[in-house]
């Protein structure tokens, strides 16, 4: 029963080796958890952490830039006790996941924000470290230069023309241990350009993050419509009644006929894993029976829908046979880039 799964984000981009390895890292580090005995909260932190420490993925070290120019990250962790935490707008803790996790054991809160997070974060000594990456940076001016030149930027219309870039590579993790408990995670810098003080569904229990008896789930995608909708929690509800693969299936549906352009994975409680994506492209990877496979839709491949249904059935959902490690891609392949820089399709702006 014991089972994991974890994702590098949705949207449009191209992952790439960079990914692979660290996704393969991470759900190999959650198995060896999970295979001792140890528990699924344990699996899903340390997973996160790892993708968080790897520089390709929007989370941790190589957040995304705000429009000032400095890093906001927003994390959550949810058990299928309920028991939960959150930081929003966190930048003290090199790790927000570990942050996450502390505010849910230490703290009689849900959520810490701001300041108070990262206060928090350093009274509990958690190792903090410059997160901006060279290739965040660039980013972030690719971006700036393109607004302050009036581009067309789709994302954040009210706010004026604020991100034309989402800096793909939120990361979220879903495990269940050997003794049936569940637990979900999610971490991200939220989308370039975001306003300072904006917090995203990555840190909104319910949203980008939830977990019951029935089963978890970790979203990712642009966090506005996934807060409206309350993504996380349709998928639990939904998939309390119908199992992970078709309860997943189903919160996707709902999702494109709103044109909410996000992705998901999910677990339920007899160790089912499922996932989905509504974008272009979506990087993930398992551990179930003791197998391991990577997955990788690619924004340039062909058919770049996950085989329609892109509803993650441990052997590969998409085209993929998840035979041990192989790339799954929908056939068109095209060059992965893979190195933080490229995320997002380059000049393209990714639809909303
Ligand atoms: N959901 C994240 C946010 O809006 C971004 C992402 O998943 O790529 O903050």
């Amino acid at each position: 029963m014991p089972a994991i799964i974890a994702h590098g984000g949705a949207g449009a981009y191209s992952p790439g080796e960079e990914h692979e390895a660290g996704l393969k890292e991470a759900v190999s580090a959650g198995w060896s958890i999970l295979e001792s005995g140890g528990s699924a909260l344990d699996a899903v932190v340390e997973a996160i952490a790892i993708l968080e420490d790897r520089p390709v993925f929007q989370a941790g070290y190589g957040s995304a830039l705000n429009l000032k120019g400095e890093i906001e990250m927003d994390a959550s962790i949810m058990l299928d006790d309920l028991s939960t935490g959150a930081v929003a707008s966190i930048s003290a803790a090199a790790n927000p996941i570990r942050a996450a996790r502390l505010v849910m054991e230490r703290t009689d809160h849900v959520l810490l924000a701001g300041e108070g997070a990262d206060e928090f974060a350093r009274a509990m000594k958690l190792p903090s470290r410059d997160l901006r990456t060279e290739a965040r940076v660039a980013l972030y001016e690719k971006a700036l230069e393109r607004m302050r030149n009036g581009e067309d930027v789709k994302f954040f219309p009210k706010t004026g023309d604020l991100a034309v870039d989402m800096g793909v590579g939120t990361v979220g993790a879903v495990a269940v241990d050997a003794a049936g408990r569940i637990a979900a995670g999610t971490s991200t810098g939220g989308p370039t350009l975001k306003l300072p003080g904006r917090v995203g569904d990555a840190a909104v229990i319910g949203a980008g993050t939830y977990a019951n008896e029935n089963g978890g789930v970790s979203a990712t995608g642009l966090g506005e419509p996934i807060m409206r909708y309350v993504l996380a929690k349709m998928a639990v509800d939904v998939l309390a009644g119908v199992g992970a693969r078709e309860g997943i299936e189903t919160v996707l549906e709902f999702a494109r006929s709103k044109e909410v352009r996000f992705g998901i994975i999910g677990a339920e409680e007899n160790g089912t894993l499922a996932h989905g994506f509504t974008t272009d492209a979506m990087s993930w990877a398992t551990v179930s029976d003791g197998e391991l496979a990577t997955f990788l839709t690619r924004s340039d491949g062909g058919d770049a829908r996950g085989d329609g249904d892109g509803v993650g059935k441990n052997d590969g959902g998409g085209s993929a046979k998840g035979d041990g490690d192989e790339i799954g891609r929908c056939d068109g392949g095209g060059s992965a880039k893979g190195d933080g820089d490229e995320i997002a399709a380059s000049e393209e702006v990714p639809e909303r």
